[in-house]
């Protein structure tokens, strides 16, 4: 039986956000204070050798971005939060920002004072505008009790574009120019916001960071799984009991996470298939759903953990259909500046039509393949190369449904 294990959402229900003081009694602020007493070399080997993983989807070694950023000599550097959360299903960083907002201050000033920087910011999602006073309110409770020093926090809203989710049309966006992501290499932590070396991580990667410094790295890599461990937070939605959230240790599976602690598929109906990571996530069937949720065991199955957003569809769902709906919406968030996501998204959401409507064939979802697997190597971002999993999965694990589409 897996079960919960809260690290990031240690403090959830049991403080008040709006008050530093509750979160100065649960000993917050004491990791920043140890960060503080420590070089930045060994403090920066430390977040490395507990091997954390980004959390925003990519699981990039926290530590090792740290290090590019604290080695690159530059009269400025910035650390951002990125907190754009965009993917359709996700409100785990809502959860974190809305419940404990200073442990994601936290997080940030520590990573500010191993790399050297002086500013700070959290790209909001344009969605969240609830949340802007709670982050200002606590930003201001940390200056005023002169925790946070020489490290200036800034929130910033985004206008609802699903790319501002991508770290370089972020940092575009905070610059003032229109949300398009760039071409990588240089990445932002050599090269980021106005040139400057910039740690972009996500609210989840930066809440982890405060529990690192205080409890060790070998603590926290001895959570979960070792090539990916401590622990994720999953969101619940669809065809399941419990739409709920939860956070557990990376080693749970995918069938704990539905069955056990998402309570199984409603009525008398059987369980579908299940979409990890959000809209750009891969659809799995039922039997892939002893696979882990760490991110390698993921990627061995053709899937990634991405944000944790975990979407449920029962056998009474047409998956054809559901994958037609989520291609047009990669059409619409397409930014357009690279060909092979612009006219990748709008062709796959028209061959998807024309099966969907019982107009196709073969032929085509042979196109979709091809054409899937082309935009997962050449999109410029994650978006256009995300884009294509959850048709490339269904064909690939329910075939029989498109090919019941034929006419
Ligand atoms: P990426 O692998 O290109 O980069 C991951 C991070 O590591 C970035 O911060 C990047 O700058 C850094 N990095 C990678 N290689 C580096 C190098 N050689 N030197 C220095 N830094 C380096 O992935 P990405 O495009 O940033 O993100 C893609 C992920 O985003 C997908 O896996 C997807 O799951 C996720 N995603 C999340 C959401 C959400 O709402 N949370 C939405 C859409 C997509």
């Amino acid at each position: 039986m897996a079960e919960e294990m809260r690290i990031v959402l240690r403090n959830y229900g049991k403080i008040d956000p709006l008050k530093i003081d509750d979160y100065l009694a649960q000993g917050g602020y004491k990791s920043l204070e140890k960060a503080r007493a420590m070089n930045t070399a060994d403090l920066i080997a430390e977040v490395k050798k507990s091997n954390l993983r980004g959390r925003g989807g990519a699981g990039f070694n926290c530590g090792m971005k740290w290090s590019f950023a604290a080695g690159a000599q530059a009269d400025q550097k910035y650390v951002i939060c990125n907190a754009d959360e965009g993917e359709p299903g996700t409100y785990k960083d809502r959860l974190i920002m809305e419940n404990d907002p200073h442990t994601l201050i936290e997080g940030m000033a520590i990573c500010a004072y191993a790399i050297g920087a002086t500013q700070g910011y959290i790209y909001l999602r344009g969605e969240y505008p609830f949340l802007v006073s709670t982050l200002n309110t606590a930003i201001n409770q940390a200056k005023e009790k002169g925790l946070v020093k020489d490290f200036d926090i800034e929130v910033r809203s985004g206008a609802g574009a699903y790319v501002c989710g991508e770290e370089t049309a972020l940092i575009e966006s905070i610059e003032g120019k229109r949300g398009e992501p760039r071409f990588k290499p240089p990445y932002p932590p050599s090269e980021g916001l106005w040139s400057k070396p910039t740690i972009v991580n996500n609210v989840e990667t930066f809440a982890n960071i405060p529990v690192i410094i205080e409890k060790g790295a070998d603590w926290y890599a001895s959570i979960g799984n070792p090539a990916y461990p401590g622990t994720k937070v999953f969101t619940l939605t669809g065809d399941i009991n419990n739409r709920t959230f939860f956070e557990v240790p990376t080693n749970t599976t995918i069938r704990e996470i539905v069955f056990q602690f998402g309570g199984g598929v409603p009525g008398d109906k059987k369980f579908k298939a299940v979409q990890i990571g959000g809209t750009s996530g891969a659809f799995i069937p039922d039997a892939l759903l002893d696979t882990p949720v760490a991110f390698d065991s993921m990627s061995a199955i053709g899937a990634t953990l991405g944000s944790g957003a975990t979407f449920v569809i029962d056998e009474s769902r047409d998956i054809v259909d559901v994958a037609t709906r989520i291609a047009g919406f990669f059409e619409h968030e397409s930014c357009g500046k690279c060909a092979p996501c612009r006219e990748g998204t709008a062709r796959t959401a028209e061959l998807m039509e024309k099966i969907n409507e019982g107009r196709g064939s073969n032929k085509d979802v042979a196109l979709l393949e091809k054409l899937g697997t082309v935009m997962s190597y050449s999109c410029l971002c994650g978006l256009g190369q995300a884009a294509p999993a959850p048709v490339l999965t269904t064909i690939k694990h329910f075939k029989a449904d498109y090919e019941a589409k034929f006419v």
